[in-house]
């Protein structure tokens, strides 16, 4: 049973973190698609939604720039901690969209976080269509065994995974799903995502 009492836990925003800067590290090591060596070029983040204060890092997501003249090209890893450009973060998206339609403790929880109707109505729809016809969707679905129902996505996407609590799941879910925060799926997200 999801519960938001997760989003309250500091070991969650350290592991997500973690996980992010793993990333970041081995698209640097791997260098730009030039040959050229990249620089650190960060986007200013002011991630809301967590329930416990946030580690030192949160402030950006990991990006890097070419520092070959000729080339300059942006390089940004997949991230765990922001889905697109969303001022929530993406284990807030997913906890949202996959409580439960309409029960006490989703109401409860978007009052607290300050999340509108209007918004949770844009990310479920944002599931529906934007995730569900994605090129990541379309092959990745194909890994999982059996049909997802895509109007109980992320909740349908979530009950597959095994993990010893919900916490794990979350996390799980996040790094299955990352292709789409990548800088190819970005440019036509952005515009139908919003935040
Ligand atoms: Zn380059």
């Amino acid at each position: 049973m999801l519960s938001p009492s997760v989003l309250s836990d500091a070991r969650l925003y350290e592991l997500l973190l973690k996980f992010d800067g793993d990333l970041a590290a081995r698209a640097r090591r791997h260098g730009c698609r030039c040959g050229g060596v990249l620089h650190r070029a960060d986007y200013a983040r002011k991630p809301q939604g967590a329930l416990s204060p946030l580690p030192a890092g949160y402030e950006s997501r990991f990006s890097f720039c070419c520092a070959h003249d000729g080339c300059r090209q942006r390089t940004t890893p997949a991230s765990i901690r922001y889905l697109g450009r969303k001022v929530y973060l993406g284990v807030v998206v997913v906890l949202v969209t996959a409580m439960r339609r309409g029960g006490g403790s989703v109401g409860e929880l978007c009052a607290q976080l300050g999340v509108s109707r209007r918004t949770v109505a844009r990310w479920r729809r944002w599931w529906q269509t934007a995730f569900a016809t994605s090129a990541f969707w379309q092959a990745a679905r194909g890994l999982l065994a059996g049909a997802i129902a895509i109007e109980a996505l992320p909740g349908s996407l979530l009950a597959r995974f095994d993990a010893p609590d919900e916490r794990d799941r979350l996390i799980r879910l996040l790094d299955f799903i990352k292709p789409v925060t990548t800088s190819a799926w970005a440019h036509w997200e952005g515009i139908s995502m919003g935040r």
